[in-house]
């Protein structure tokens, strides 16, 4: 977990599931505290109790955040279904959702069908690809692109270079708004740092923002988002959802002076900035 020095555990029941796919291997434990855990090479990826957290905040906070009402969303990961449920649930007319390992898809539709459904409604295409080589492709533009990705490490290590980012730019609609998991800001400042950096190279604006996610490595998750025009607060429009609502929205982009210090470290968009507040 980051460190040879620590450990993230669960009591299980029962391991229900060992699998090596040709790009990772998938566990399924029956935990007594989380109900069923999906983790990929090791990784904390959804637990039936808080997955909720994560759905909501990747795709919340740019819906609310969107100078447009966002009409259509374009996934890269996400094969568990979570994240199209969640867009779904906001009233999403058109949802690509691109992973790279159909046993993901497959593990899901077994262990955590109320995640999977959402791959049966019809505003939802599930296309099986490399996220990278399929954004390379595609013709249309996306009000939203969802970049629900593993660790950058193995098949997701593209998803957080700034190339990608560019290719992530040239399919978004020109009011449209870009986000990624970023990591633990404490355990991963790297991952970070790198979505960051590589966001607010591409784009003029990017904002980190945070939340607790309790089986997530230290619990405290980083998300980042990006677009070429200013990010608008519609929160006060929002219907809650189990964790995001009004109060949540604001706080999220609220961020410790650690994350400032980490985010601000040299690179062009920072400098930039400095130079700016100087004048
Ligand atoms: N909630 C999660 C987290 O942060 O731990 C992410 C969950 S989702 C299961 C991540 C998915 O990204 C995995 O299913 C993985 O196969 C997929 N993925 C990794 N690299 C990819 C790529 N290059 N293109 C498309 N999907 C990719």
């Amino acid at each position: 977990m980051y460190s040879e020095n620590l450990e993230l555990s669960f009591r299980v029941r029962d391991q229900l599931l060992s699998v090596k796919t040709d790009y990772q291997r998938i566990d399924v434990f029956d935990t007594y505290d989380f109900g069923k855990l999906l983790a990929i090479d090791g990784t904390v990826q959804l637990t039936e109790r808080d997955e909720f957290v994560y759905h909501e905040m990747i795709t919340m906070m740019p819906y609310y955040s969107s100078k447009i009402v966002p009409k259509s969303a374009l996934i890269i990961g996400g094969g568990d279904g979570g994240a199209a449920g969640a867009l779904l649930s906001l009233g999403l007319k058109k949802i690509v959702n691109v992973e790279i390992d159909k046993q993901v898809v497959e593990v899901s539709k077994k262990f955590f069908p109320s995640l999977y459904k959402s791959f049966k409604n019809n505003k939802v295409t599930l296309e099986i690809d490399d996220g990278v080589k399929y954004i390379s492709s595609v013709k249309e533009k996306f009000d939203l692109i969802v970049i629900d990705s593993t660790d950058p490490v193995g098949p997701a290590e593209g998803l957080f270079e700034q190339n990608f980012y560019s290719k992530v730019k040239s399919v978004l609609s020109p009011n449209g708004i870009a986000v990624t998991q970023s990591g633990s800001p404490f355990y991963q400042p790297k991952a970070l740092k790198m979505a960051y950096q590589g966001l607010s190279a591409t784009f003029k604006y990017a904002r980190p923002y945070c939340a607790f996610i309790p089986t997530y490595p230290s619990g405290f998750w980083s998300f980042t988002m990006a677009s070429d025009v200013p990010f608008v607060n519609n929160s006060k429009n929002v219907k809650p959802g189990k964790y995001f609502n009004q109060d949540v929205y604001t706080g999220a982009l609220k961020l410790p002076q650690f994350v400032k210090n980490l985010i601000q470290g040299p690179d062009t968009s920072d400098k930039k900035k400095k130079s700016s507040r100087k004048k």
